[in-house]
């Protein structure tokens, strides 16, 4: 879009209208167009490698689902407005889901049997129907959008917090891979209380929510590189660490403890929730019929909690994040193509000629790349790409051609260099 989008308040929306990342097709709900399809993709495929990191098991559930299910957990009449019901041709009650967790449990239950079965961590990434009161933000608060959903099942609570831990490290590190910083906060505690409730908090203006953070989440490696899965002790070490350095959101915050937090670390802002992980005991197991025998021959209803990742928040969350006044700058993890390639004159047959060569060599050594073949002129070219926001731009011009030389440069940055095309290549091919 040449024009800024009138009905856009935010950035991030307004950046992903202007780039044609998405169309709204109405009320909260977005088609994924090519560039932002493959944001949405790299998004989606970072939380999927981690999810499976850290021995999470992927599957697919369907989008529309049973009201019958929901009536098992009691949750058919108290969710409310949110849901979107819908009758079939048999006049059978549906209905689209916003969650999964009444029917992971059902899954569940006609495939384990016993405590050998346990412990599982299944998840899936699945389109979500939520009827939002207020949809706004672009794919920020839709009515449809990309979740991440992982549930655990396990026989007793020590192993409930174990599978737990193993989600808070797989998000954080999950978050760090995608370039930017997400805080787990306390969140608002679950039906059995406890502390097992943590929001992931993308700092920036725009959050929905106030958030209250020790400076020690800027500085520590909470995604502990060297840390493994089967390390319950550094699970567990990790866990309290994060337990122990204050944060919250305006609905966790406490006065009292934020006073202990020495004034030169305490940090405010506004975030964006990005992911919630939540463990919630015996509710659905329980209420759904869900047992399995124990190793002592007892009957037991298995321990459950869940862990959603709003992936197609992300994408705005991302950009709320990493932008400019002239554009996305978009975290080389999840770009949706890595360099961008333009020539100034799409008319000199030499630039052409040198362009089509080294899309053809980058493309054949695995670099992805977008080649603005349009007819248009240098300038409005590199407004477009500026606007998209790729971690690289290569820039060929007949004269710097001329003497064998073409432009690279850094989105991010904004640094630009003069380099021979070999050396160009070997930069972008490294
Ligand atoms: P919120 O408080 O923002 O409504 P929630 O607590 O209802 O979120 P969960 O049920 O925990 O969200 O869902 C898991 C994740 O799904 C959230 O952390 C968020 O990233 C994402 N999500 C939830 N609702 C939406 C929505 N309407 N549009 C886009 N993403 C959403
Ligand atoms: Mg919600």
């Amino acid at each position: 879009m040449k024009e800024s989008p009138s009905d856009a308040q935010i950035v991030s929306h307004k950046l992903m209208l202007r780039a044609g990342l998405v169309r709204q097709t109405a009320a909260g709900i977005y088609a994924w167009l090519p560039i932002g399809f493959r944001v949405l993709k790299k998004i989606e495929q970072i939380v999927r490698e981690e999810q499976d990191r850290a021995g999470a098991i992927e599957m697919l559930m369907p989008t529309l689902q049973s009201a019958d299910l929901w009536r098992q957990s009691g949750r058919y009449d108290a969710y409310g407005p949110e849901m979107l019901r819908i009758k079939d041709r048999h006049d059978r009650e549906m209905l689209y889901g916003p969650t999964n967790e009444e029917m992971i449990t059902d899954l569940f239950k006609e495939g384990a049997k016993s405590y050998r079965d346990l412990p599982r961590t299944l998840y899936h990434i699945q389109w979500k129907f939520r009827d939002e009161v207020r949809p706004r933000f672009g794919v920020m608060r839709g009515r449809e959008f990309l979740m991440k959903d992982a549930y655990s099942f396990d026989l007793d609570e020590a192993g409930a917090r174990l599978s737990y831990y193993k989600q808070l490290l797989a998000y954080l590190r999950t978050f760090q891979r995608m370039g930017i910083r997400a805080v787990p906060m306390k969140a608002a505690s679950g039906p059995i209380g406890g502390d097992l409730s943590h929001e992931f908090i993308v700092l920036a203006p725009t959050g929905e929510s106030e958030v209250f953070y020790d400076a020690a989440f800027e500085e520590f490696d909470w995604a502990q590189a060297s840390l493994t899965y089967d390390d319950a002790a550094g699970l567990e070490a990790l866990f309290n660490q994060v337990s122990s350095t204050y944060s919250a959101t305006d609905e966790t915050h406490d006065e009292a403890r934020w006073a202990e937090v020495a004034l030169d670390r305490q940090r405010q802002g506004r975030g964006i929730e990005v992911g919630h992980i939540f463990y919630f005991g015996t509710k659905y197991s329980a209420s759904m019929g869900l047992k399995v025998s124990g190793p002592d021959g007892s009957i037991v209803a298995p321990e459950m909690g869940s862990y959603g990742v709003g992936v197609s928040r992300l994408v705005g969350a991302i950009i709320e994040a990493s932008h400019d006044d002239n554009g996305i700058i978009w975290p080389e993890a999840v770009a949706p193509w890595k360099v961008g390639l333009v020539t100034m004159r799409g008319d000199d047959a030499a630039s052409v000629a040198a362009a089509d060569d080294i899309y053809g060599r980058l493309t054949a050594a695995g670099v992805e790349v977008l080649y603005d073949d349009r007819d248009e002129r240098g300038g409005v070219k590199l407004g477009s790409m500026d606007l998209i926001g790729l971690p690289w731009q290569l820039i060929i011009g007949p004269r710097g051609l001329a003497q064998g030389l073409v432009e690279l440069k850094s989105r991010g940055s904004g640094e630009k260099q003069e380099l021979s095309i070999e050396s160009a290549l070997e930069r972008l091919t490294a």
